[in-house]
């Protein structure tokens, strides 16, 4: 791994028109800090296919590089097709390719049944068209039967042509390094960016991280209980503890980062420029 570490920024395609505007500040905000490209994840089953590709189709269109999410489950293989062919058109180079999760309520799984899939698809009709990003869980995803067919899984898609991985955010630095390992004694060398979510509200992030299997430390959370609703110091305390987890990765070795700013740019800005990544 000699390439130079990647910073990148994760956006989501927002709902409505105010959305859109005050996503397109942040964005603004977040330009300044040059990273090296922003992603825009994609709604279960194709929900938010047409938002999603309006703000990838605005990135590029101010000269950024925009990397879309791009999930199979509930898709056809005509439909991906169409898809690739318009983030060609569009300048797209950069893609995350991810299997994701079936809506409630949608019971056609389509033509893929896992992201390994998707990645071999991509390759077989694209070629390097484009660097394909999956996602990776140091702390295993939800689903998996074990630790160890998770990691064998993570595995197989990488081989499949991935050249990269972004992982799911964590708050536990030595989960990501031996994740890591593990991968690299399954022979996987590609790098693995760890995802970072800045902490704007505790009882949210508990929340959103018991859906997507992310723990929070013991430690950390009897922290942000003792200080209940001051937001000013729930906030400090969060930029405290993202800027030192941050350092830990990078001191370790990791390739780079890649920031969950839910739209926002405030934290991620403060995290970036303590760091000294600006
Ligand atoms: P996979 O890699 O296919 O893994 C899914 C499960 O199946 C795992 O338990 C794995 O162990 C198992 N598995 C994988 N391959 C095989 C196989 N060949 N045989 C048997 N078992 C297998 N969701 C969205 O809806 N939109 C987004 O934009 C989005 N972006 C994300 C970005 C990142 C960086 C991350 C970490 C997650 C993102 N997600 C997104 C969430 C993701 O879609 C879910 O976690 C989803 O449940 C799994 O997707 P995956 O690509 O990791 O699946």
């Amino acid at each position: 791994m000699t390439d130079k570490p990647t910073f990148s920024i994760e956006f989501f395609p927002p709902a409505t028109p105010e959305g859109v505007e005050k996503l397109r500040l942040a964005r603004a905000q977040l330009a300044q800090l040059n990273p090296a490209f922003f992603s825009v994840t994609y709604g279960a089953g194709g929900s938010t296919r047409d938002r999603t590709l309006e703000i990838v189709r605005e990135i590029q269109a101010e000269g950024l590089h925009a990397a879309p999410h791009l999930s199979c489950i509930g898709a056809t293989k005509d439909s991906i097709r169409d898809h690739l062919a318009e983030f060609r058109a569009m300048g797209v180079t950069r893609i995350v390719a991810l299997r994701g999760d079936l809506p409630s309520g949608m019971a056609d799984p389509g033509e893929f049944r896992y992201a390994n899939e998707l990645v071999a698809f991509i390759r077989a009709e694209t070629g390097d068209a484009f660097h394909i990003e999956v996602a990776g869980y140091p702390e295993f995803h939800p689903q998996a039967r074990s630790a160890t067919a998770d990691l064998d899984a993570f595995a197989t898609k990488v081989r499949a042509g991935a050249n990269s991985a972004i992982t799911q955010y964590f708050y536990n630095a030595d989960a990501y390094f031996q994740f890591v390992d593990e991968a690299w004694a399954r022979g996987v060398e590609i790098p693995i960016v760890p995802g970072i979510m800045p902490i704007a509200s505790f009882s949210k992030l508990a929340r959103f991280s018991d859906a997507c299997g992310a723990e929070i430390p013991q430690w950390m959370r009897r922290r942000f209980e003792a200080l209940g609703d001051d937001t000013a110091s729930v906030k400090a305390l969060g930029l405290d503890i993202v800027t030192e987890l941050c350092e830990r990765l990078l001191e370790g070795g990791a390739p780079g980062l890649h920031f969950y700013t839910l739209n926002q740019a405030g934290l991620t800005s403060t995290i970036w420029q303590r760091l000294g990544l600006a």
